[in-house]
């Protein structure tokens, strides 16, 4: 019995590894969980899957117990990022989905791979922040890193097996081995280009966030829709990449592929392609990696590419999608350099659905922010916490100076 642990287990992301673990319930047990402002959603996924452990924020133990009387399932209740770190690391739990969203994510999931875990990430902001750490970490500990973020699991299963064993062992040391010892000529990531790809750029400035979380094809949490309609998820994606194959930005590429069917491709020195083509549905990549190197029964229906009949890719348009260009920057500087385009980037969409700034607003402030701070080199935990909370503190004194153009777009709203 693979005994797993869901860190975001009430998301979207949750919801859709619960899905396909219920389907095997000879090889897969929940042994923990742990939620943050949906207590009750959590108590009903504790009294339907029996966790040992579960974690919630600090102050809602009391609240969870009232919520769980009636039933005969009483878990350890365990509070606060020390909790989450707990949670992951104790011995009850073999493997550990990181389904929390954003940067709240980091230290979890950091915890789970010193503790020398299975480790299927989906939460892509520590990776952004801290990647190569992280991947000298699963080095050290015997952690096992596969990605769940649909791209990655993409690139990850057109990999040739002994590459895939070196990425998920962390044990990438430096940009040039996967050319070198595979072939491997680029990556290319895939972007539906969101609810706004075909919208005039003039209307950009007046979308609602309702609008910008309506995503065409994916059904997700609301940041993560919100940065597909920016386009930063991408931006944030191809440092990811960086960060899980250890390949240096210039060889990610990114293509604009509205049906969302191709999830991400492998292009190899002989000029041969290899892609991952699925329906849109989180489960196939959760599945991918919860068996890996074995393929388990997912839920999700096939694929009929004769239905399908065409299939289109195209360059994006950086006048539409700045912050594409923003992260690719972040990334080539690199540094901390991504992890204040993360905090700003965090705070930014906080902003937009307050309705303290417009759609566009988003890359203005995150532009803005970088400009005001210089990337470090540090890479350690306490220096990129420390850089997280500047950027965010530089990001909202700028949300609050009224001479700014984001500023006057909310004056005016
Ligand atoms: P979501 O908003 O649906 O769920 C987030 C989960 O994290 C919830 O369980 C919530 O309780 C928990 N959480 C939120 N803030 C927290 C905090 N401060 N401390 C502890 N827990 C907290 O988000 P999601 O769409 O499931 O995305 C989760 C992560 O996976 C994100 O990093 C996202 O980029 C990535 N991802 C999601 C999808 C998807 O299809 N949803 C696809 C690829 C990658
Ligand atoms: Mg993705």
């Amino acid at each position: 019995m693979d005994k797993i642990a869901i860190l975001g287990a009430t998301g979207s992301i949750g919801s859709s590894a619960l899905n396909v673990i219920e389907r095997h319930p000879e090889r897969f047990t929940i042994s923990a969980l742990s939620g943050h402002s949906r207590i009750e959603a959590l108590s009903e996924l504790i009294l339907r899957y029996n966790p040992s452990i579960v974690a919630v924020p600090q102050g809602s133990t009391q609240l969870l117990k009232e919520l769980l009387e009636k039933g005969s399932n009483h878990p350890a209740v365990l509070e606060g990022q020390q909790g989450l770190c707990e949670m992951v690391g104790c011995k009850e739990t073999d493997t550990v989905i990181a389904g929390i969203t954003g940067a709240a994510g980091l230290v979890p999931t950091l915890a789970a791979v010193q503790a020398g875990k299975k480790v299927l990430i989906a939460n892509k902001e520590p990776l952004v922040m801290m990647g190569a750490a992280i991947r000298e970490a699963a080095r050290k500990s015997g952690a096992q890193i596969l990605p769940i973020d649909s791209e990655h699991n993409a690139v990850f299963q057109c990999m040739p097996e002994k590459a895939q064993q070196l990425c998920a062992e962390g044990n990438i040391s430096d940009t040039a081995v996967l050319r070198d010892q595979f072939g491997i000529r680029r990556i290319t990531l895939t972007a539906s280009g969101g609810p706004f790809l075909d919208m005039p750029l003039s209307a950009l400035h007046d979308v609602s966030p309702a609008q910008a979380a309506a995503h065409p094809k994916w059904s997700m949490g609301r940041k993560i829709s919100i940065d597909s309609a920016t386009l930063m998820n991408k931006g944030l994606e191809l440092i990811e990449a960086c960060a899980l194959f250890g390949v240096a930005p210039a060889d990610v590429n990114v293509v604009i592929h509205p049906q969302c069917l191709v999830h991400s491709l492998v292009e190899y020195r002989d000029g041969s392609i290899l892609a991952q083509m699925a329906n849109p549905d989180m489960r196939t990549p959760i599945a991918a990696a919860l068996g890996f190197p074995f393929r388990l029964a997912s839920g999700v229906r096939s694929l009929d590419i004769a239905e399908i009949g065409q299939m289109t890719f195209a360059k994006p348009d950086e006048s539409r999608y700045p912050c594409l260009a923003l992260a690719r920057q972040a990334a080539e500087a690199g540094g901390t350099a991504p992890v204040i385009l993360n905090a700003a980037n965090e705070e930014a969409v906080q902003a937009y659905c307050d309705g303290r700034i417009r759609f566009t607003g988003i890359y203005q402030l995150v532009d803005r922010t970088m400009q005001r701070l210089d990337p470090e080199q540090s890479s350690g935990l306490e220096d990129v916490l420390r850089i997280d909370r500047t950027a965010r503190e530089v990001a909202q004194a700028l949300l609050g100076d009224r001479e700014l153009p984001f500023a006057k777009q909310v004056a005016s709203l």
